[in-house]
């Protein structure tokens, strides 16, 4: 399996890589929407991408309503980890095609938790 990682965060971008290959996923990570969109785009396809929503350039909502414009990205997993912890935009993420939403601080066990709902474990 293969997680995309993005988040303009050096410290956090760390910490997911981290965390996503203590559960066996090859990690590549990026700064911005942008960059994701050029990772995805160069391929191998991931089977998840963890998004954070403030960065510069792409913000993490733009990422996700790029990817939901490309069929061939449908089978994409997308979750959102973030600060935002405010309920209308939990709702503007899932709406625009997130199918998680973790407000950052977490843990790990919160990240396998949705990896395992999502049946990516
Ligand atoms: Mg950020």
């Amino acid at each position: 399996m293969r997680a995309l990682v993005i988040d303009d965060s050096r410290a956090m971008r760390t910490i997911l890589t981290r965390t996503m290959e203590n559960l066996g996923f090859e990690v590549e990570a990026v700064v911005d929407g942008q960059q994701a969109v050029e990772a995805v785009q160069r391929g191998p396809l991931p089977d998840v991408c963890l998004i954070d929503w403030n960065m510069p350039v792409m913000n993490g909502l733009e990422f996700i309503v790029e990817v939901r414009k490309n069929r061939e990205w449908r089978d994409i997993t997308l979750m959102m980890v973030t600060t935002e912890a405010e309920q209308a935009n939990i709702v503007r993420a899932l709406a625009a095609g997130a199918h998680e939403y973790v407000i950052k601080p977490f843990t790990p066990e919160v990240i396998e938790d949705k990896l395992a709902m999502l049946g990516l474990l």
